[in-house]
């Protein structure tokens, strides 16, 4: 509906394997004083010094994590690499370099990989990392994409997600619900699609939702921000499956139990009214949606005034004894505990 049927098609046996990498990698330009050797020998080359390095992969599948009917080629691209990103800045690392391994069956023209090879070429723009290497190879079914993504964090600076203490605060970037909204909405246009090809769906109420599914950003700037305020957090993750599993990971790995207060989760007012729309409770949403790749950190009590009056940041809850077990505070100042999607069940 949204995808640019392009009418050019190269095959792709027309260039061969190492033909293909170059076609698609030749604007690729180094920018980390890291990368000694990129693309071009059998294996790149980094030079981290005394840094410690941060390494993550993800592997995205046609039909289980996107969805081509809706998902444009270079969005996709893009979003592969924003979604490695992001996990390595929830380690208070800086990302550096990725590799990018895809593999394609052949309905898959050059001209689709130019798609997604543009999108990745921005990312790593945007981001200022090297793309250093990867694999292409055929593939049966539809399209594969794995990640692979690099960054370096001074030793003292690295937080994993095990340090959270009783009386720390619940902090969390941007705000949360918006990804899993405007995928509500692209899958309710994809059924109106498939019933009347013609219309043309008026998405300008949702453009911030369908930004944040189809273009999502990792929060580069959080970590850089935190140095500037001078806060190290004590615990951090990146939500990439809802708050509340992320709030599980947290809390679990650093054995402690929380309180997340309702009326403090951030929502922007498209999540709000698409919710009213759709009829579905924001606050479920929020705990449960997903892939917003915002970051989810605690931080000492003794740090609450350097970051108070931060736009980018909101106090959610705090961390508890592990024996309080964990909590959503309603708005109607219930207790209900924590589960994995387990709120959602309750709610029904
Ligand atoms: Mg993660």
């Amino acid at each position: 509906m949204i995808e640019d049927k392009n009418p050019q098609r190269t095959q792709l046996s027309d260039l061969g394997e190492f033909g293909l990498i170059d076609h698609l990698t030749q604007h690729f330009k180094i920018k980390q004083s890291s990368t000694l050797k990129g693309i071009g020998d059998d294996a790149a080359v980094l030079d981290f010094g005394k840094k410690r390095v941060v390494v993550t992969t993800d592997l995205l599948v046609e039909g289980v994590h996107f969805d081509l009917s809706y998902v444009p080629l270079k969005h996709l691209g893009y979003k592969s690499i924003v979604v490695n990103l992001s996990d390595v800045y929830a380690m208070n690392a800086e990302a550096t370099q990725v590799t990018v391994s895809i593999a394609v069956s052949n309905r898959f023209p050059l001209e689709a990989l130019e798609e997604i090879y543009a999108g990745i070429e921005t990312a790593a723009n945007v981001y200022g990392i090297d793309v250093i290497g990867g694999d292409t190879t055929s593939s049966t079914t539809g399209l594969l994409i794995s990640v692979t993504a690099m960054g370096t964090v001074d030793a003292e600076k690295e937080v994993y997600r095990n340090g959270a203490k009783p009386n720390d605060l619940l902090v969390v970037s941007g705000d949360v619900g918006a990804a899993y909204m405007g995928l509500q909405v692209l899958e309710r246009e994809k059924e109106v699609y498939k019933v009347n090809p013609n219309n043309q769906p008026d998405l300008e109420p949702y453009t911030y939702i369908i930004e944040r599914q189809l273009k999502p950003e990792a929060r580069k700037d959080i970590p850089q921000l935190l140095a500037e305020l001078d806060v190290k957090p004590t615990a951090m993750i990146d939500i990439s499956d809802g708050l509340s599993s992320e709030i599980i990971h947290i809390c679990k790995q650093s054995e402690v139990g929380c309180d997340l207060y309702e009326e403090k989760i951030p929502l922007d007012p498209q999540v709000i009214s698409t919710c009213e729309e759709f009829d579905i409770d924001s606050t479920t949403v929020a705990l449960n949606g997903g892939e917003d790749y915002e970051l989810l950190f605690t931080i000492s009590q003794d740090d609450y005034a350097k970051i108070k009056a931060n736009p980018h940041l909101t106090v959610i809850g705090h961390i508890k004894q592990a024996s309080e077990g964990l909590h959503l505070v309603t708005r109607a100042d219930t207790r209900i505990p924590i589960k994995a999607q387990g709120w959602k069940n309750f709610n029904d």
